[in-house]
């Protein structure tokens, strides 16, 4: 029976684990932290029985994750629960910009821009699950769906800003940006649109979804199919040095390419190595959790309904916001995203006091203490908001990369997302999972296609090795 070591128990690394385990490999997960998840966790931060997702907590990448589908996850708990709206953007004026899981919808909200975002969305969500199949993994390949790719790809390579100019409504205008945003990139530099038009059309495909009673549920039901496939999971094992990886056929790396470059040493070929040392950090995350008596009082209407809200005023404030924090300031007023997770999924409240999860675009390493511009920013667009909060659990992208190496600095991505990184990922190479070590490969978000809890890092990463295990089965067998 072939084995393998998977290092670190984020959804990359249990889809991994599954996969290999599902193929008959004999797995073990080693993780250094004391519950598995990474950044799929869900703690009771401030009151009891409020539930708080630690990191990831909403998905539209995940819900239509094509490995996490495979899975039949369902039968370890998993359960998908959509909010009313999936995401709306209010500004100053009392409006929103307003997205629906419907393409329909949310034109028939945006007025005179409701023909551009048809224009944008219509199809390429209708081809999304198709599309899945090229942008979901290593982007350069010979692509199964050249068309469908193309019109994706057209917009997909504009500055943020430059599609932005299409818009007439600033409702429309700060919609789209918001969701741009979300690439921690300056919003005016070529393929800074990728990231955004991702989420929105797998939004509008699968809809803005979050996982009953957490983000938890994503890693306890991988753990848990993993378990009854025979796997081993240890926790509280920080791999620090190869000498602690039991000898295995393949080993599989959730990590940072900067921890696998320390870890592994001159054992890397030079050319990975260099190019793991030289892995570019993208700017930080500074989180705030709240208890919210009663739920945020916004002043749009939409915003009470939806799942996901985005503060920053208009696409102007915006861009002006993640330029600063890329620069290395705090903004005035900087990008906040705020997550109202249990209006879609109660479980997570404690009778009318709910879990509100935000955090603030940050530059890289910050290490003053945001809260109180994450209050202003929603007392700003819901008055009387402070009077209802009943406690906060802040995290600062210092104790991100403390308690996960793989966000050090507060990097919550797992690198910047800049033209290089998000092509090939770590190194320039058509084969973003290997290592260049014969048996080793790297599963992280730091490989295409990047961040989130969708588990494709993983399941490509995998791949890799179950071919490798399979020559090297062939050539014992011969
Ligand atoms: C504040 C925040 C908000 C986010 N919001 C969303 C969201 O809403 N939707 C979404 O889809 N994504 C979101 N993300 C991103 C998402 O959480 C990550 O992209 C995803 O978790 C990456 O998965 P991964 O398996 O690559 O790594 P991780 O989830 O980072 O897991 C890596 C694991 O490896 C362990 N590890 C690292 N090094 C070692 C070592 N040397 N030895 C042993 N174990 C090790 C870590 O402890 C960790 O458990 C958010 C992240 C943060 C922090």
């Amino acid at each position: 029976m072939s084995t393998a070591t998977v290092v670190g128990s984020g959804p990359n690394g249990l889809v991994a684990a599954v996969l290999l385990a599902r193929s008959g490999v004999d797995v073990t997960v080693l993780e250094a932290a004391d519950t598995v998840g990474g950044g799929t966790r869900t703690v009771e931060a401030i009151v009891p029985g409020l539930l708080h997702d630690h990191c990831s907590a909403v998905h539209p990448m995940a819900v239509g994750s094509p490995v996490l589908g495979d899975l039949g996850l369902d039968r370890y708990g998993l359960r998908w629960r959509l909010p009313e709206i999936d995401c709306a953007h209010p500004l100053d004026d009392g409006t929103a910009g307003v997205l629906h899981r419907s393409v329909t919808a949310t034109a028939d909200g945006l007025g005179t821009d409701g023909r551009r975002w048809r224009t944008l969305f219509e199809q390429p969500a209708r081809d999304y699950d198709l599309l899945g199949e090229d942008i979901l993994g290593p982007l350069l390949r010979v692509p199964r769906h050249p068309l469908k790719l193309t019109r994706f790809g057209v917009p997909a390579a504009l500055p943020a800003t430059a599609l932005a100019r299409s818009f007439r409504t600033e409702q429309a205008r700060a919609l789209w940006l918001g969701v741009a945003a979300h690439a921690f990139r300056p919003l005016n530099r070529p393929l800074s649109s990728a990231i955004g038009l991702g989420i929105l059309t797998a939004g509008h495909r699968h809809g803005w979804a979050v996982a009953e009673g957490g983000s938890r549920a994503i890693s306890d039901a991988l753990a848990a199919a993993l378990l009854d496939l025979g796997g081993t999971i240890e926790t509280g094992v920080h791999v620090r040095s190869a000498s602690q990886v039991p000898p295995s056929d393949a080993v599989i790396w959730d990590v940072a390419p900067t921890v696998l470059a320390e870890v592994l040493g001159d054992r890397l070929p030079p050319r990975t190595a260099r190019a793991f040392r030289r892995f570019r950090r993208g700017p930080a995350a500074f989180k705030v959790d709240f208890a919210v008596a009663e739920g945020v009082p916004w002043r749009a209407e939409a915003a009470r309904r939806a799942g996901t809200v985005h503060l920053a005023g208009t696409g102007r404030e915006i861009a002006a916001a993640e330029r600063d924090v890329h620069e290395g300031r705090l903004p005035e007023r900087p990008f906040v995203l705020v997550g109202q997770q249990y209006l879609a999924d109660p479980t997570r409240s404690a009778g009318d006091v709910h879990p509100v999860w935000a955090y603030a675009h940050v530059p890289h390493g910050y290490d003053g203490d945001v809260t109180e511009a994450v209050t202003a920013q929603i007392e700003r667009f819901a008055p009387g908001f402070r009077e209802r909060v009943v406690g906060n659990s802040a995290c600062s992208p210092g104790e991100f990369g403390a308690a996960n190496p793989n966000f050090a600095g507060g990097d919550i991505l797992t690198g910047a997302k800049d033209v290089r990184q998000l092509v090939f990922g770590p190194r320039t190479t058509l084969q973003p999972y290997d290592t260049g070590l014969p048996g080793h490969y790297l599963c992280s978000a730091a490989t295409p296609p990047g961040p989130g809890a969708h588990g494709m890092c993983g399941a490509h990463a995998a791949g890799r090795a179950l071919r490798q295990l399979r020559q090297l089965r062939d050539g014992r067998a011969s």
